[in-house]
């Protein structure tokens, strides 16, 4: 066509106009038709593109969206919802970096704890326990215990310049005796072979490797058959939210009072059979429980009002040390251990550290 076209007045050329406008027109509407798509198909046309990109999402949040918005009146919050899944996937990635943020910190945390690779030894000072040390190192007080024969012994004997073998984390530490087998140790002390095999203190290869006569192994998480259980808990540490005595006691067990308070006795003996039951003489928190010496096994409650009471002598004991108990709770059975001659209950009331005749906070 040339410009000078327009100009001319034939019919066949203003039909064949019509007909090109025509089909522009068919065209444009064909397009509009295709970009501009009714409101209902639009959430549709998206629902598409996204179960492309995550289909068990989109398809879940798509059932989510039918049971919200049944009806095509809450177009414009079902369009938000739509639009949540393009947005929790943002969320995801924001999370995801903040995840890996959050980790860096704990592993951060981990590698102070990362078992140590030595065995240390401890020179006992003046005013440690056995808890101090066990907290110093990180490890339990069985651990001090089972790893240094003068304690298994007696718990309580510690004296200053005392060097004690302080293991590389909770456990028990072997000393392997010829015919001994890795699986067979790690059965004996209730542990785990893998765990005695990733232990870097241990130098061991695989679950076949004979270890030598002598060598000092460490079974992570292992316990010695007989366990003198002696725990020390800080008494201040456990007054925390510890519940309290009312201040007024009941009587430990049923007997006779085979000891008064004296002098050398700041205590009383409640003689009964062996077995008879012993209660807890007020409410509590059980601040040690097990073998202490000559006492034998004991539990000692605090009573967070400033009195502790004592009971020694026991066969057995029930709370572990940490526990809350109720006043008049059985806590173990009348025994004699210890230094004890027959068996009895040796109660002891203390009051802000020094003792007191219980007699005189007995009922009557
Ligand atoms: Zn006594």
């Amino acid at each position: 066509m040339t410009l000078s076209d327009p100009s001319s007045d034939q019919p066949a050329s203003i039909v064949a106009r019509l007909a090109l406008h025509a089909s522009v027109l068919l065209i444009v509407l064909g397009v509009l038709a295709v970009a501009y798509p009714q409101p209902a198909s639009r959430s549709h046309s998206r629902a598409d593109i996204e179960r492309e990109a995550a289909p068990a999402v989109v398809s879940a949040r798509a059932a989510s969206l039918s049971a919200v918005a049944p009806s095509g009146a809450a177009e414009p919050s079902a369009d938000d919802l739509d639009i949540s899944p393009t947005l929790a996937a943002g969320g995801d990635m924001t999370l995801a970096s903040a995840s890996s943020l959050l980790k860096t910190p704990q592993r951060e945390t981990i590698i102070p704890k990362r078992p140590r690779k030595d065995l240390l030894v401890h020179t006992v000072v003046q005013g440690d326990n056995l808890s101090t040390i066990a907290e110093k190192y990180d490890v339990d007080v069985d651990t001090l215990i089972w790893a240094n024969a003068e304690l298994e012994e007696d718990p309580d004997y510690l004296v200053v310049d005392q060097k004690l073998r302080i293991p590389p984390v909770s456990g028990v530490l072997y000393a392997v005796k010829t015919g001994d087998t890795l699986s067979a140790i790690a059965t004996r002390f209730k542990g785990e072979l893998r765990s005695m095999l990733e232990l870097e203190f241990n130098h061991l290869s695989d679950a076949n490797t004979v270890p030598v006569s002598g060598t000092l192994l460490m079974i992570p998480g292992g316990e010695k058959e007989y366990q003198p259980r002696l725990v020390y808990i800080d008494g201040r540490a456990v007054m925390v939210n510890a519940p309290r005595g009312g201040g007024r006691f009941v009587w430990p067990a049923q007997g006779y009072i085979t000891s008064f308070w004296a002098p050398d006795h700041r205590a009383i003996d409640i003689g009964a059979p062996e077995g008879t039951p012993v209660y807890a003489s007020d409410a509590g928190v059980v601040i040690q429980a097990g073998w202490n010496g000559t006492y034998g096994i004991t539990v000692m409650i605090d009573h967070g009002n400033g009195f502790q009471t004592l009971y020694a002598h026991l066969s057995a004991y029930y709370p572990a040390a940490g526990s809350n108990v109720r006043r008049g709770q059985a806590i173990g059975k009348m025994g004699n251990t210890g230094r004890s001659t027959g068996p009895h209950l040796h109660f002891e009331i203390r009051y802000q550290g020094g003792n007191v005749n219980p007699m005189r906070y007995l009922p009557q």
